[in-house]
């Protein structure tokens, strides 16, 4: 009868070992962890077999990048690398010039397997924990990976994966706005046609983010700096059980960054064309008062989206009126504001705007109730053309913003604003590029192993 522990004893005399400790396993979780042991040691003993040979094909020499002249084995010499199985260990040759230029050694295989010569750890180990990074605290990170990995690996490694992956995803950003202001737009996302059929949704929100002192000490006061975040994304409809009718975001794409809205204006422009702004049927800008976001709406966005003013903080700014108006006059405040919000509801903005002015000509009102009046009738004549909300239901687009701070919310607050977290610059910005990626699908991109051309 074939025995499969027997046949892994006879592979290699150092598997003897953890058969037997498989074999001899009493509980069903100490023999799972035992044989997992065993496949891990087996994989890379089958990953150094396969190394081993294809090093032992013939090299095929690349030239000198300083003189040309093909390079000269020098020997054998040892690799190892950091794996997700554990420490994997071969030999290959290494070359030199034999004119003595100062190109350091050459291995060409390590070149096949897309390695770079001071590379430790392969690839996929350092994707793992980058992508645990992105949404557990560094000790989390690494306390779970010393759980799942045969290796430990420590927290400044995976500290310093982080900045060199978020860096990497800064410095591609930064490239991508750079050919965006030479003219150059990124390539429209790929959408089946259900998606690129419905509306697109853009809006924006601002976060606080808690930062050590400037200069980045340890002690001293927090400082608490706005993240600006913008969302991009469909919009689809579904049903409730009850058959009540409820949005949805789709294809969700967020935009963030630690600076002013000039830093956050080409970035959202970036991934606004690469969503398609320019041609999809339905653009809709949603968003609550703050006038920095609606002067974005205005350079950017006003020619491609129709813009909606988020209903609360329109009915807000009913409500200061009613008060300031009918101060003490609970009763009466309540019944015109709620006759107000009706009408604003149902399309008659200028019956709001109307009654508004009237109040304003009534004679004997305190010069503070005039003031705040006139406020809230300059605010809705401002965004007269987004507060049809009449028009934007039948178009089945949603009127609150609730979603979009939601979504900007959730990006900054379920990472960077645990208890005790403060960031500093460099320290936020990478692991916030990281997250990006993540949230927008391109993190796998990311980790591609960058090539030699001649592979
Ligand atoms: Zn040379």
């Amino acid at each position: 009868m074939p025995c499969l522990a027997d046949s892994i004893r006879h592979i290699d005399p150092s598997l003897q070992e953890l058969v037997v400790t498989v074999e001899q396993a009493a509980s069903f979780a100490t023999l799972i962890s035992a044989a997992g042991q065993l496949a891990h040691t087996l994989a890379i003993l089958l990953v150094q077999e396969v190394l081993t040979q294809r090093a032992q094909q013939p090299t095929e020499w690349p030239r000198c990048s300083k003189c040309g002249t093909r390079l000269q084995s020098k020997g054998w010499l040892p690799r190892q690398l950091t794996t997700l199985l554990g420490v994997v260990r071969w030999e290959r040759r290494v070359g030199r010039c034999p004119h003595g230029c100062k190109i350091g050694q050459v291995a060409p295989l390590d070149e096949q397997l897309g390695l770079a010569s001071h590379q430790q750890t392969s690839g996929e180990l350092t994707q793992v924990a980058c992508a645990l990074a992105v949404f557990v605290p560094f000790e989390t990170a690494v306390a779970l990976l010393n759980r799942l990995l045969p290796v430990p690996v420590s927290p400044s490694a995976v500290w310093l994966w982080v900045q060199a992956y978020g860096q990497r995803a800064m410095q591609r950003l930064q490239v991508e706005l750079q050919q965006l202001a030479d003219g150059q737009p990124p390539v429209a996302e790929p959408l089946d046609a259900k998606t690129a059929s419905q509306p697109l949704l853009i809006g924006a929100d601002g976060v606080m983010v808690p930062f050590r002192p400037a200069g980045g000490q340890p002690h001293g006061r927090t400082r608490w700096r706005e993240i600006k975040v913008a969302i991009l994304a469909r919009l689809s409809q579904r049903s409730t059980r009850a058959g009540k009718p409820v949005t949805h975001l789709e294809h969700r794409r967020l935009v963030a960054v630690l600076g002013d809205i000039d830093a956050l204006r080409p970035r959202l422009w970036l991934e606004a064309v690469r969503q398609g702004v320019c041609h999809a049927k339905v653009v809709v800008w949603l968003s609550d008062g703050g006038r920095g976001f609606w002067n974005l709406y205005a350079q950017c966005f006003a020619r491609y989206a129709l813009g909606i003013l988020d209903f609360y903080h329109a009915a807000q700014n009913i409500w200061k009126g009613a008060t300031a108006w009918l101060d003490g006059r609970t009763t009466q405040a309540r019944a015109w504001f709620d006759a107000m919000r009706h009408s604003l509801r149902h399309g008659e903005s200028n019956r709001v705007l109307d009654e508004l002015m009237a109040t304003l000509q009534l004679e004997g009102l305190p010069a503070s109730t005039r003031e705040t009046l006139s406020q809230v009738y300059t605010y809705l004549q401002t965004h007269r053309e987004h507060i049809d909300y009449a028009k934007f239901k039948e178009l089945g687009l949603p009127l609150g913003s609730g979603l979009v701070e939601s979504a900007c919310k959730w990006l900054i607050q379920q990472r960077f604003k645990g208890v005790g977290m403060r960031w500093s610059e460099d320290g936020f910005n990478h692991l916030l590029h990281l997250r990006l990626a993540w949230v927008n699908g391109r993190f796998d991109a990311l980790f591609a192993p960058a090539l030699s051309p001649n592979w």
